[in-house]
């Protein structure tokens, strides 16, 4: 049996998929959305509609960037307790049994069939539909730097500082000329440096498949949630990355992204 059934929204979103901006945009926690057939996962509405389940106003940025930059955006379509879009299939942050310090009751006994549903239904659609506008884009000749946006809760055993992170694992180029711009335009607004995570190969799965192993620009940014509630904030955020992007494009066009 299927795990969606053929009336619920697709396990992802992609728009503007022409865009004619080098930027491709990813949305990997966009939404809360939880298949009907797994019912609530054992969760309250609050906890659901938390950070542990999606990245709040992430989706929200993402949109209006794409209207910004005209690049094209793709959404994963589903909660992160069903499956991390992510996190690396079989690990342990995939299906989580625990997240932030929140037991999940609907992933405690996963079977194998449960995992392969989830994978080939939620997680593989998401990720084929970014390979396929990154494949055109290289069949093409066109260029493809690829910028994933996420946030992330303001407090986590101590209140976090920074109000947005550029984070990376290995391949600084695009991070470190976002962060420099950034500084450069809003030095009250602290930003993280790899903080408040750096981008790693066992606990990311966008950033090292479609950028690093691709040879691609890549920048995952982190926006503190709670600068991004409403639709102000989220206004105002899209604007300041839009602004950096902008600025420091032609030296990266100069080289070839
Ligand atoms: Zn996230």
């Amino acid at each position: 049996m299927p795990l969606l059934t053929a009336d619920e929204p697709a396990a992802v979103e992609t728009v503007n998929a022409e865009g004619s901006s080098p930027v491709v945009l990813l949305c990997d926690h966009a939404s809360p959305r939880i298949p009907r057939a797994l019912g609530d996962m054992g969760l309250t509405e609050v906890q659901r509609l938390d950070h542990i389940g999606w990245d709040i106003g992430a989706a929200e940025v993402a949109r209006r960037l794409s209207a910004l930059l005209d690049a094209p955006l793709v959404l994963a379509g589903y909660s992160r307790l069903v499956i991390d879009c992510n996190r690396p299939a079989g690990t342990p942050g995939s299906i989580p049994p625990v997240t932030g310090g929140v037991t999940v009751p609907g992933n405690q006994a996963v079977t194998a069939e449960d995992r392969r549903r989830r994978e080939a239904e939620l997680l593989l659609p998401y990720h084929a539909a970014i390979t396929a506008i990154l494949d055109a884009r290289l069949r093409a000749g066109t260029p493809a730097v690829v910028l994933a946006i996420h946030s992330f809760t303001p407090f986590l055993e101590t209140p976090r500082p920074w109000r947005i992170g550029f984070t990376y694992g290995r391949d600084r180029r695009l991070a470190g000329a976002m962060l420099d711009a950034f500084t450069a335009r809003w030095p009250a607004l602290t930003a993280g440096d790899n903080l408040p995570y750096a981008v790693g190969e066992a606990t990311d799965y966008a950033m090292p498949v479609h950028g690093l192993a691709r040879g691609l620009l890549h920048l995952l940014i982190e926006i503190r949630n709670d600068g991004v509630r409403d639709a102000a904030g989220q206004t105002a955020w899209a604007a300041r990355i839009a602004e950096c992007w902008r600025a420091v494009e032609p030296a990266l066009a100069r080289a070839g992204y």
